[in-house]
């Protein structure tokens, strides 16, 4: 408690918003004269207020302007907003991230927040978790916003482009963020205005801020688009690798990131393949595959990192422990995966473009946000995006017991304890969300459960409306829930089941008790999971059951430490135990901090140059820019072009000839880079600083860009025969990838053991197949 006051006071970068509780005890004195308004009178009411709260040196809400808002969203929701809601509202509005405990109501919050902005004619995106959020949201606050006279629509994953272009004209519009990175990501392919969706970034309102601006904004959104090369052929690799027996065929580095074929295990495939050397060059494609195969076999887990659902693949992100739609690996590793399910391999492709959540939130004018958990994170939001965040406090005084951590040396014993722990709580009808670290680990959980007589639910990143649906009915009388850590993220949990019903008898046995199984890797997320008890001032607690075999203990805990544990275990009493745990979260926490920071110096340099590039792109678009760069290079060649067709129709082809180019030259560039970034590590070894020799290289191979891009033009363009060019631009068959999907990276540079086998893929597909290099 005490190490929470003192982080929660000294929070660097965070800020106070008691400068704003005036404006909100005010609003009180001005809450008759807006209800007396009629609904037209409001809304105008509300236009103005805003206008004039929207100053020229940032927005600060008025005691009118949240009076106003109260009304609304009293006369549509039959919500009156609380005072600590008005005044994150405000906070919000001036431009803060809020901290605001779950329960509190930051739906009702970031609302009026949006509708203030709107109100003062700025484009507000609200940006949510996932699509079930993004439509539950806007629906729920739909009311709000059109007593006020605003518009407002959501986009989800299944959105069709016409719906996206109108919903991006609304004043508020509710989207998860990764659809509007993928928006911009298309856009940025689109060779006329009405390819074009224009999603616009003015205001963005983020909920579940830290997860979104901090856990994810290094995950790079990638655009890929099909190659026309034939799916490479995984199934005899896979069935290559199928039976290799461990340590005997192959051997696992300690961190799990790498495996490789031992002496004996080539020798086995070798035979397979009729007594080739595989080291020999005409083998090399066939190899590459191998490993992949073994990859996929040995480090790549069914349920932990994928499910399969109607014969397809689907991501799970660890991280959040949800699946990952329209997601895939880069190739080589998601066609290897197939091969090792036995599934149809789907066809190779290439990445056409990646921004980072970073990046898209950077480009909003006014960026703010709000979570459970922001305090921890105060300074990162500062650094990465220059957000000050405070902290607003509940309505009601916390009454969750937090109970000690008890950690267990041996895994057979934590499922005991828990197993005891639940059915005793059970017993009595307490509500039990029991939080596991994956999805293989709850459905674990949940069959050691069933053995004991117990029932429990098992959400397992499947569906996010049926999560949503499960977790709402988790505080009922005697339910047990059993999720992977956020898990329905976003749904209140009630106490006595969704309409609190029950809510007496409920809290009369403790309220929710929740119970975490192993630690996160930061404990922030442990928090959040912690949140779902106690909330608006109910009873409840949470209790955490550690195993020193946890990944998160065994991958950071510093050796020594781990060799204490190997030697004396169960003999060491909890203290010792339990700093070893905390020491070892701290550590990780202190890694991702870093890789955060060494991910962002990194796509910094490549987001400029995307920038420089899609300034130009823009540009060729709209205008006559390309004729007047390609008149010096070829004016002959153009004058008897205009001469066989007109100056329109060569103006045409040659600015979609140059924009093809732009955007090859550019996916050259991408995928060099990544190879670059990849291989720079190795500089450290040579004595070099691995950052400044990236943003050397960057620069360096940059350099001509634009100039290499026109020069494939005019290569093209001189190419082009009379019979071609009134054929028209298909006739140059420079196509455009039919389809596209989007793959998920993680943030470390250096990678996940899955980044590294997907980049490892990307080269081998780069160099082999589309033979960029
Ligand atoms: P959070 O996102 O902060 O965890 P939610 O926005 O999901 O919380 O809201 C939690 C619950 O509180 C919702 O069921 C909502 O209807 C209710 N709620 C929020 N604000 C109010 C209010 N002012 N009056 C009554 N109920 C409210
Ligand atoms: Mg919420």
């Amino acid at each position: 408690m005490k190490r929470w006051l003192a982080r929660a006071v000294k929070a660097p970068g965070s800020a106070s918003f008691a400068h704003l509780q005036r404006a909100v005890d005010e609003s009180k004195a001005r809450l008759e004269w807006a209800e007396n308004l009629d609904d037209r009178a409001l809304a105008l009411a509300a236009q103005r207020t805003a206008r004039e709260d929207a100053g020229s040196d940032g927005f600060t809400a008025s005691p009118q302007l949240l009076a106003i808002l109260a009304t609304a969203a009293e006369r549509t929701l039959s919500q009156r907003p609380f005072d600590p809601q008005l005044l994150a509202c405000a906070a919000l509005l001036s431009g803060n991230v809020v901290e605001l405990d779950t329960g509190e109501g930051k739906t009702l919050v970031g609302a009026m927040a949006a509708a203030g902005f709107a109100a003062a004619r700025r484009k507000v995106h609200v940006l949510s978790v996932n699509d079930y959020l993004a439509r539950r949201d806007a629906e729920w606050m739909g009311p709000l916003f059109e007593v006020l006279g605003l518009a407002v629509g959501w986009i989800g994953q299944q959105t069709t482009p016409a719906t996206r272009r109108a919903n991006y004209q609304h004043d508020v519009v509710y989207a998860p963020v990764s659809e509007i990175g993928y928006d911009v990501l298309r856009d940025r392919f689109g060779t006329t205005d009405t390819d074009m969706v224009w999603p616009m970034h003015d205001v963005a309102i983020v909920d579940e801020a830290d997860a979104v601006m901090i856990d994810e904004a290094m995950s790079p959104l990638v655009l890929a688009g099909s190659s026309r090369e034939e799916p490479a052929d995984f199934a005899l690799a896979d069935s290559l690798v199928r039976d290799l027996v461990a340590d005997a065929h192959y051997a696992i580095d300690d961190d799990r990131a790498t495996v490789s074929l031992t002496d004996q295990g080539i020798d086995v495939i070798e035979q397979r393949l009729g007594g080739v050397n595989l080291y020999e060059t005409e083998h090399t494609e066939a190899f590459t595959r191998i490993n992949l195969a073994l990859h996929a076999h040995a480090l790549v887990e069914r349920d932990v990192d994928y499910l399969v659902v109607e014969g397809e693949i689907k991501l799970i992100n660890t991280a959040r422990g949800r699946v990952a739609q329209q997601q895939r690996w880069p190739d080589g590793l998601h066609a290897a995966i197939e091969a090792k399910e036995q599934l149809a391999v789907s066809a190779p492709g290439i990445v056409l473009d990646t921004i980072t959540v970073q990046d898209l939130l950077a480009g909003y004018t006014t960026l703010v946000g709000m979570s459970g958990t922001v305090i921890a994170v105060a300074e990162d939001l500062t650094e990465f995006y220059s957000v000050r965040s405070g902290r607003v406090e509940r309505r009601l005084p916390q009454r969750r017991t937090d109970e000690p951590q008890r950690v267990f040396t041996d895994d057979r014993e934590r499922m005991d304890a828990v197993v005891h722990e639940v059915s005793e709580r059970h017993g009595a009808g307490q509500p039990i969300l029991v939080g596991t670290q994956s999805v293989a680990e709850s459905e674990q959980f949940g069959r050691a459960l069933a053995k004991v007589g117990i029932d429990a639910v098992v959400l397992n990143a499947r569906n996010d409306a049926h999560e949503a649906s499960v977790i709402a009915r988790a505080g009922e009388f005697g339910a047990v829930t059993i999720s992977t850590q956020l898990s329905g993220r976003g749904t209140d949990i009630r106490l006595g089941g969704a309409e609190e019903q029950d809510h007496a008898r409920v809290a009369a046995v403790g309220g929710l008790a929740v119970l975490l199984v192993g630690r996160s890797p930061s404990e922030r997320l442990d928090a959040q999971l912690r949140g779902r008890s106690g909330r608006q001032g109910d009873p409840g607690s949470t209790l955490v059951f550690v195993s020193t075999n946890d990944d998160v203990v065994q991958a950071n805990a510093p050796a020594h430490l781990l060799e204490k544990v190997r030697r004396s275990g169960s003999r060491l009493d909890q203290r010792t135990l339990a700093d070893i745990v905390d020491r070892a979260q701290r550590i990780a926490e202190g890694i991702r901090r870093d890789q955060h920071r060494d991910t962002w110096d990194f796509s910094r340099a490549l987001s400029r140059q995307r920038k420089k590039v899609l300034a130009l792109r823009g540009e060729i678009l709209s205008g006559d820019l390309t004729s007047v760069a390609l008149e010096t290079r070829m004016p002959t060649k153009l004058a008897s072009l205009e001469e066989a067709s007109s100056p329109q129709f060569v103006a045409d082809l040659t600015r979609r000839v140059a924009l093809w180019c732009l955007d090859e030259q550019w996916c050259e560039h991408l995928a060099h880079m990544s190879e670059v970034r990849d291989g720079i590590h190795l500089q450290a070894l040579a004595g070099v600083n691995p950052r400044e020799e990236f943003h050397r290289v960057v620069l360096e191979e940059f350099q001509g860009f634009f100039d290499a891009a026109y020069e494939n033009a005019v290569g093209i363009l001189e190419k082009v025969t009379t019979d071609q060019l009134l054929a028209g631009f298909e006739a140059l068959e420079l196509r455009r990838p039919s389809a596209t999907w989007t793959y998920m990276m993680s943030a470390n540079p250096l990678g996940s053991p899955m980044d590294r086998a997907g980049r490892q893929a990307g080269r081998w597909l780069r160099t082999r197949v589309l033979k960029i290099e």
